[in-house]
């Protein structure tokens, strides 16, 4: 399974590795193994994996990227630019799936910033935005934040949460789906404010793992002194606001800790 923490953590992989038996099967699974392409029907030995961007014209190793196709389509796409291929088909490039993107695949987020995310994408696959070489992923978040600011959904944002940071409001709506209350919430924001804590925030924004649990981990366990020090600026500023809205300190929430170089003591 494809988690959120893939879009902070993953690095684009440049180049054909081997697909995992896993993820091949996963995208079997989810194009109900049917040829994107033909849209015919095949038993799973017949089906390949295909990069619907192309490799050799810089495209990404990564699921996004993938579509089933059977042999004879995808040998006959070959190196073939989706853009041109698809048009020698009479295919939509909007109607090609995207699959294992968090956003896109997050059915609790409003259907409108899935859709944002969605045009992204059909955008790089129709040659209108780069989607190739070391920077793309920087580049698909960049270009996601900047649609998300020009949406009715991000204008609320903007006018919800003023002072939040670009990138820290951008994560707001993830954030709300996964966080168990709204004390949580408030927390994953403080978190979200550091910008070095992205990849942080991709680990506990899971839905399936206690927030909590997940903090006290990397606060117990993590060698990185600086990001548990930023943890504990994050607990720190969660408190405040915790207390300016007097909602009450969540029990199973660690309570900051004096780092070093900090000088802070709590009464929690
Ligand atoms: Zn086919």
């Amino acid at each position: 399974m494809y988690r959120l923490q893939d879009r902070f953590t993953r690095t684009s992989r440049i180049g054909r590795g081997k697909i995992p038996r896993g993820i091949r099967q996963e995208v079997f699974l989810r194009d109900n193994n049917t040829c994107q392409f033909c849209g015919r029907g095949f038993p799973e030995e017949l089906l390949t994996v295909d990069h619907l961007i192309p490799i050799a014209l810089g495209g990404l190793d990564e699921i996004t990227n993938y579509a089933t196709a059977c042999r004879h389509c995808n040998e006959k796409k070959a190196a073939t630019p989706l853009k041109d291929f698809a048009a020698s088909l009479n295919i939509r490039i909007e109607a090609l799936p995207v699959h294992g993107d968090p956003i896109i695949d997050n059915q609790d987020l409003p259907i409108q910033i899935r859709l944002i995310r969605k045009r992204i994408f059909d955008k790089q696959r129709k040659g209108e935005l780069r989607a190739t070489g070391k920077s793309a992923q920087k580049r698909t978040e960049k270009e996601y934040r900047r649609a998300l600011w020009e949406s009715e959904v991000g204008n609320q944002l903007s006018n919800e949460l003023p002072s939040l940071p670009g990138h820290a409001r951008a994560i707001v709506p993830e954030a709300r789906t996964v966080s168990a209350s709204e004390v949580d919430q408030l927390f994953l924001i403080e978190l979200t404010k550091s910008a070095n804590t992205r990849s942080l925030i991709g680990s506990v924004l899971t839905k399936d793992r206690d927030l909590w649990t997940s903090i006290e981990r990397i606060r117990s366990e993590s060698k990185d002194d600086a990001l548990k020090k930023r943890i504990d600026q994050a607990l720190i500023r969660f408190a405040k606001e915790v207390r300016r809205r007097n909602l009450s300190y969540p029990t199973n929430a660690p309570s900051p800790q004096v780092g070093s170089g900090s000088q802070v003591t709590t009464n929690v």
